[in-house]
């Protein structure tokens, strides 16, 4: 596995590997990897011939106030986990690399943007699609891999890759839990173990909402109620949004019905945010 940092390098790495009459994927990611980030790269590496894994805590995706400077970081564990995958090339620019002195640009898509974690997080989704815009030009693979843990993501990057005609498959993995149900997320490692268990919180709520769902409960309000009476019962949990919302357009309903997804964040001891997500119809 090489180690890339400059993007010109990346980029020459990756013209080479196409003349040559290789398929590549990016997966983007902002290391500290766990089962499922492995599992996006394994994902990607069953479907071409090499995998190309960035590394970059993107700063224009933090506000002000958030965890920038405590994001967790390991970069000699992350390397030794991507190398077990078979990863072919783990691209860690640094931030002067990717913003150079003058940057400006902006990618921006306003409407999927605004729902959701874009209203607590105003410019997140911008510098999510400004840093994956950037990637996809530098690597230009065949396919990209994203979680659903970050379903909105998600859906602002299929819109921004439809939109501006760019020639990649996007690829979704679903979401990778611990045994209890807990998402897994670097975040996770902000919980002390008291925080550990009321986390468990989100996951619980999303199976609540599902049962509630199968016996016939269609009214989002009342979802959203029984939903709060659960997190509410957790010392330290404070929710940011519940929300059911059409999963194409994110537009939130009142009513649910197969389309409808789940989505929620919760700040746990003040201080980690979590979210997680679901479908109220199990797919498959
Ligand atoms: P991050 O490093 O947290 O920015 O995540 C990088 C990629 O891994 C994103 O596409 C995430 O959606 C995905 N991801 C993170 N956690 C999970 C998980 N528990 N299950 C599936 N995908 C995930």
């Amino acid at each position: 596995m090489r180690i890339i940092t400059s993007p010109a390098e990346m980029t020459a790495w990756a013209r080479e590997q196409q003349s040559d009459g290789h398929s590549l994927a990016l997966v983007p990611t902002m290391g500290y990897f766990h089962k499922g980030h492995l599992a996006l790269m394994l994902m990607a590496a069953d479907k071409v011939d090499k995998v190309v894994v960035s590394l970059f805590v993107n700063p224009i995706q933090f506000g002000p106030g958030e965890d920038l400077d405590q994001y967790p970081v390991d970069p000699a564990r992350d390397e030794e986990l991507a190398r077990s995958q078979g990863v072919s090339v783990l691209f860690m620019p640094t931030r002067e690399d990717m913003y150079p002195p003058g940057f400006q640009t902006v990618v921006s898509v306003p409407e999927l943007s605004r729902h959701l974690c874009g209203a607590d997080r105003p410019g997140h989704f911008n510098g999510v699609t400004t840093v994956v815009c950037k990637l996809l030009h530098i690597v230009r693979p065949d396919c990209a891999v994203f979680g659903e843990k970050d379903f909105q993501q998600l859906a602002v990057i299929r819109r921004m890759v439809a939109d501006l005609n760019m020639d990649v498959e996007i690829l979704a993995h679903p979401i990778v839990r611990e045994p209890d149900g807990l998402a897994m997320s670097s975040r996770n490692s902000y919980l002390g173990s008291e925080e550990r268990q009321q986390a468990l919180c989100l996951s619980r709520s999303i199976a609540h909402a599902r049962s509630l769902y199968a016996t016939g409960v269609r009214d989002t309000t009342r979802l959203a109620e029984e939903v709060r009476d659960i997190i509410k019962k957790v010392t330290g949990a404070h929710i940011q949004y519940i929300s059911f919302f059409n999963r194409t357009t994110l537009e939130s309903v009142n009513q649910t019905d197969e389309n409808t997804q789940m989505a929620l964040a919760v700040t746990i001891g003040g201080r980690v945010r979590l979210i997680d997500n679901g479908r109220l119809v199990e797919a498959g």
